[in-house]
């Protein structure tokens, strides 16, 4: 057994053999910004065999007071969240077969990389992304194990399928709609608390210990010194779409997926187009420059300067528009460069 583990080996709850299980099993993270950037470092941190990691965005000035992976650098070359995450995990544990995506985590693509994951972690930022994630993981079987934080307010839940209630059945019980959201700022610590309580919920997963798994849900207040633990053993709902009876899987029927989405928190909208296109960003960076725009980029995105608006462009066909929360008005300016 390798050496780097031996502290974690020496734990009882992990020992040898759950030490060969962390390093024989595949985590799907989905998001890499502050939830999505701790957990992937712990658990790169322990050996865990495969990670793959999905992000829409890019690195930002104010993603830096918390989103660990990341550096000065990283904001200066405009990298994508998921590629900057890589070249870090990477350099942290070679051993570790990571894997970065930079895209939307779209019903049709959870439903892809889900296959063959042993846990999947929640580290988005919106509502969407998790209920389809919670469908995802109803229909392929796979545990995990929701995250959200705001402000000093933190929460997580462990849902394994055919267990425990899933995120759908909460919303019963739980308004979750309102924690997608980070209007209200957040300080770090509270990312760190949710983080260690999905990355320890992850371990557990990923050693089969299953009677240590969490089965209430935690919430906490570290500006307010509130702790809470509620028993959710009576939130399943027989006829849950997501993992009742007569389950439909609402959420990865693709004609409930949005297009076009205003960023949380930000003065920000994405859109993507209908179907998947794979853009030569350097010939769109000439023709632009021709036109007369200011163009920016790198080997994965265009940054191009417009007169009230600034539009990143992705390889996907995926573009973010800031200085607009206007959906509407978006298009045009998205249809403006890309016809
Ligand atoms: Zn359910």
């Amino acid at each position: 057994m390798n050496e780097r583990y031996s502290r974690q080996v020496l734990f009882p709850g992990i020992g040898k053999e759950g030490q060969a299980k962390i390093s024989s099993k595949h985590v799907l993270i989905i998001g890499a910004g502050a939830l999505g950037s701790g957990n992937a470092e712990i658990l790169t941190r322990a050996g865990v065999g495969r990670l793959t990691i999905i992000d829409r965005d890019y690195v930002e000035a104010s993603n830096l007071q918390r989103q660990q992976l990341y550096t000065e650098e990283d904001v200066a070359e405009k990298l994508p969240k998921a590629a900057a995450a890589e070249k870090r995990l990477k350099a942290i544990n070679a051993a570790v077969e990571v894997r970065a995506i930079i895209g939307d985590a779209t019903p049709e693509l959870l439903e892809e990389l889900v296959t063959g994951v042993d846990v999947m972690i929640d580290a988005t930022d919106n509502f969407e992304t998790r209920m389809a994630m919670n469908d995802a993981a109803q229909k392929y079987n796979v545990p995990w194990i929701y995250g959200a934080c705001v402000g000093s307010f933190g929460m997580s839940f462990s849902i394994i399928p055919g267990k425990t209630p899933c995120l759908n059945c909460l919303l019963r019980t739980i308004p979750l709609q309102g924690m997608t959201c980070d209007t209200g700022g957040i300080i770090s610590p509270t990312v760190q608390m949710v983080v260690s309580h999905q990355a320890a919920e992850a371990l557990k997963m990923l050693v089969e210990d299953w009677q240590a798994v969490r089965t209430s849900f935690v919430s906490f207040d570290l500006w307010r010194n509130q702790y809470t633990s509620m028993k959710m053993t009576k939130a399943k709902f027989a006829g849950c779409l997501s993992c009742g009876e007569e389950r439909t899987y609402p959420y990865l029927d693709h004609k409930n997926m949005t297009k076009t989405t205003v960023l949380c928190g930000r003065d920000t909208v994405q859109i993507r187009p209908s179907t998947a296109a794979e853009i030569s960003l350097e010939r769109l960076a000439g023709q632009l420059s021709t036109l007369g725009y200011n163009v920016k980029g790198n080997p994965y995105l265009l940054s191009v300067e417009m007169e009230n608006e600034r539009m990143v462009i992705f390889q996907d066909g995926r573009a973010l528009i800031h200085g607009t929360k206007d959906l509407t008005h978006a298009k045009t300016v998205y249809q403006r460069i890309l016809g």
